[in-house]
Order: C-alpha cells, then sequence, then structure tokens
C-alpha cells in the first residue's frame, strides 16, 4: 500500500475517535493542573493520567521531573513519549499540562473542571489551552497503533509543566537537563495557538517589554490645588505623550499581525482613596510588544524622556522600570521544513493554504528557538483560552490529528 493510502486509512480511523476525544478531554478537564503561582499543586495528577494512559497503550514513558519546593509532590512532571517510526528522524508535539485559574465562576455556565458537552463544543477549563494539543496528539498515535501502521517519522509526544508561569519548570528545564532529546532534524510543532481555519502558522514572536511607570508629586487636599503636585492629571499626559512612541519606532513587517510595533497603556495601580484628596503618587503600567528590528533599552530609554518630559509642566518626577523585558528569539524561517510540511498538511486535510506569521508573543516556542530548534506554534483555535467558558470543538481536534497523521505519514523529502 502506498504511503499516501496508509496516511487516508489513518485519518478515516481518527475521524471514528468522537467518543474517544471526548472521553480524553473529560478526563484531562477533571485533573486541575494549577501552578504554585495559582495556589495550586501542580501537574503531577494530570501526568499520572497521560502515564497510566500511554502505557496501557503499549508506549514507554519517561518523566524529566524539575524540582519545585512549593508544591506538595517538589517536583513538576515533564513527559516524554515515542511511538517509534521507520526513520529516526521524530516529528515533535509539545503540549503544556497546566492551566489557568477559571477566574470568576460566576462567569461561567458550568463548573469549569467537568467537562460539558454541547454538540461539536466542549466546555471546561482547558479545553482548549493546551488539552486541544495533548488531545489531537494523542488521537493521532492511537490511530497508527490501532490500524498497527508504523508511522514514517516517529511520533514524540512531549508533555510539560508550568507554560503559563514562565516555563521554568518545563520546557526551559527539558532543554537544558536534557538537550540530547531534541535534533535540528526534527519537526517540533507547538500546539498551544493559532487561527479558527487552521491557516495560522506562528513562526516568529516580538519581544516582549512591560514597564512600571511610577509618577511622584505632592499630595494634598482637593480645595487646595496650588499646593499639590497632581500625579493623575500628570499621569494622563505622560500616557497621551508616550502614543509618540508609535512614531518613533514605525517599522512594519508584514509578516506580523499587527505589522507594526504596539505600546498599550493597561494596568493604573489604585492611588488616593477618597475623592477630596488630590495624588502624589500614581503608578500605570505600559504592555509593549516590539519588533524584533529593536533594542529594549532603545525603546526603555525613550519611554522615560517622552515621560518625563511631559511630567515635568506639572512639576512631577517619573520613574520607568521594567516588570518584564524579554528580547524575542530568532524566528523559525518560512521554508522551514515543519512550516512546509504543516502547509501541505493542512491544505490536504482542510483544502486550505496556510501562511507562516509572527505574533505579539510569547509562546514557549521561543525557547526551541533560542536553542536553535526550528519550531512553528500551530493548531486550530477559537481564541477563548484563559476566557470563562473555555471550548474547544470536537471537530478541530479530529482535523487536526488528522493534519498531525500527514505531517507524521507521509513527510519524506
Ligand atoms: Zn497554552
Amino acid at each position: 500500500m502506498s504511503k499516501e493510502e496508509l496516511v487516508r486509512r489513518v485519518c478515516e480511523q481518527v475521524d471514528t475517535y468522537h467518543e474517544a476525544a471526548i472521553e480524553l478531554q473529560r478526563g484531562l478537564v477533571a485533573c486541575v493542573a494549577l501552578g504554585p503561582e495559582s495556589d495550586g499543586v501542580g501537574e503531577v495528577e494530570k501526568a499520572a493520567f497521560l502515564t497510566d494512559l500511554l502505557t496501557g497503550w503499549g508506549l514507554k514513558v519517561k518523566n524529566y521531573p524539575a524540582p519545585d519546593d512549593r508544591v506538595p509532590f517538589g517536583m513538576r512532571p515533564n513527559l516524554v513519549a515515542y511511538l517509534p517510526g521507520k526513520r529516526p528522524e521524530k516529528v515533535w508535539v509539545l503540549s503544556h499540562l497546566d492551566v489557568v485559574p477559571p477566574g470568576d465562576l460566576s462567569l461561567w455556565d458550568s463548573d469549569p473542571f467537568t467537562l460539558r458537552v454541547d454538540g461539536d463544543r466542549l466546555y471546561g477549563r482547558g479545553t482548549e489551552d493546551d488539552h486541544h494539543g495533548i488531545v489531537m496528539s494523542l488521537l493521532a498515535v492511537k490511530a497508527f497503533l490501532d490500524l498497527k501502521i508504523t508511522p514514517e517519522r516517529t511520533i514524540a509526544l512531549a508533555l510539560v509543566a508550568d507554560e503559563e508561569t514562565g516555563s521554568e519548570k518545563g520546557l526551559a528545564h527539558l532543554l537544558n537537563t536534557q538537550p540530547q532529546l531534541f535534533s535540528g532534524q526534527d519537526l517540533i510543532i507547538v500546539p498551544d495557538a493559532g487561527g479558527n481555519d487552521g491557516t495560522m502558522i506562528e513562526v516568529a514572536e516580538k519581544s516582549i517589554l512591560w514597564l512600571k511607570v511610577t509618577l511622584l508629586g505632592q499630595q494634598s487636599h482637593a480645595s487646595r490645588p496650588h499646593k499639590a503636585k497632581n500625579t493623575l492629571r500628570a499621569a494622563a499626559h505622560v500616557i497621551v505623550a508616550l502614543d509618540g512612541l508609535q512614531g518613533e519606532f514605525p517599522l512594519e513587517n508584514p509578516l506580523f499581525r499587527p505589522p507594526t510595533s504596539t505600546f498599550e497603556p493597561t494596568k493604573k495601580e489604585a492611588n488616593v482613596p477618597n475623592i477630596n484628596t488630590i495624588p502624589g503618587r500614581d503608578v500605570f503600567y505600559l504592555d509593549c510588544r516590539v519588533l524584533p528590528d529593536y533594542d529594549l533599552d532603545e525603546v526603555m530609554a525613550r519611554v522615560q524622556a517622552l515621560a518625563s518630559e511631559a511630567a515635568e509642566k506639572f512639576g512631577v518626577t517619573v520613574e520607568v522600570e521594567p516588570v518584564q523585558a524579554l528580547p524575542s528569539a530568532p524566528p523559525t524561517a518560512t521554508e522551514a521544513p515543519v512550516v512546509k510540511a504543516l502547509e501541505a498538511a493542512v491544505r490536504e486535510v482542510y483544502g486550505r493554504q496556510a501562511t507562516p506569521q509572527g505574533i505579539g508573543g510569547g509562546t514557549v516556542a521561543a525557547f526551541f528557538r533560542k536553542a536553535g530548534l526550528p519550531a512553528a506554534v500551530w493548531m486550530t483555535a477559537n481564541d477563548c483560552a484563559h476566557q470563562p467558558n473555555e471550548f474547544c470543538y470536537l471537530s478541530h481536534l479530529l482535523g487536526d490529528a488528522k493534519v498531525l497523521a500527514h505531517v507524521i505519514g507521509v513527510s519524506s523529502e
């Protein structure tokens, strides 16, 4: 039987997995995997669920735990499992085990940690972010196993901890301690973001710069403004002045959406508790997503200069401090084999042309890229990660499993 014929059979098999997909999501949603930053116990329960499942399918599962004394088990699991193929090169699918907290429960129509099925929609915390990645990859593995078809390339699953809070105990740990696992010949797919029609292959990220802007003036009774240096009025002018950043860093790169750097004032700390006091201290934050062409120190210097200039008129001083400064990783080439393989597979399964794109950042793929490993972020997503009533489409899980089957099965050059 030809490779194409075999892959067609694998895809037909995936089409019979409606119930399997739902049951996988049900099991995963019930394992609450919150990190210690969210007062959670980590990912151990979900890792045990997946280890049992994959071991039951006959796969060997290795754990490379990262020590973490903030969680009761003292470690954060990072699982790796292989389904050997005819060739030694691997197709890695890296998904993460942890989820974000549900937030305000009154905004949910059902318990976030109990799967709710409504037609094609599967609701629950983590169903999209990132159980979508876990389930689509498991369905592809299951299809090869159930049909006893050896995949062309080895399927390598990485199921990691700590993605939502920095990846230090997750992929960063895996790359630091087990760099031999990954090779530049491997195709690395990170199903953790994507467009709603499967056509976005994310290959590049902007640099991230979060700044805390503190204005110091003079507090006074609101009836005596001549004795005050009003930091709230100054902050308003500073925020308007910072709109000038767009003009100072004007480059456009069509790979990115939006194509320019962005500079958004976001959080504002509370100042005085009462209406009749003029505030003498105000703090706000700026979230900058900067094209890789620009140096973050240069951006910070211009923020400081524009802010100081605007605040001076009010006799107020400004201090600008970085909260987070993450220079972007080198992009994955738009012609990289993983990008080409995904484009071909998306065409086969969805009949659409996928294109490599850049985003505002940041995904866990940056760790691969910084290690010189070309990774592509791809899945069919409906952009409800971290929101109440998070859901994923069952049909997308099956479709994306088929795309993966194509990448694994026929990707011979
Ligand atoms: Zn995610």
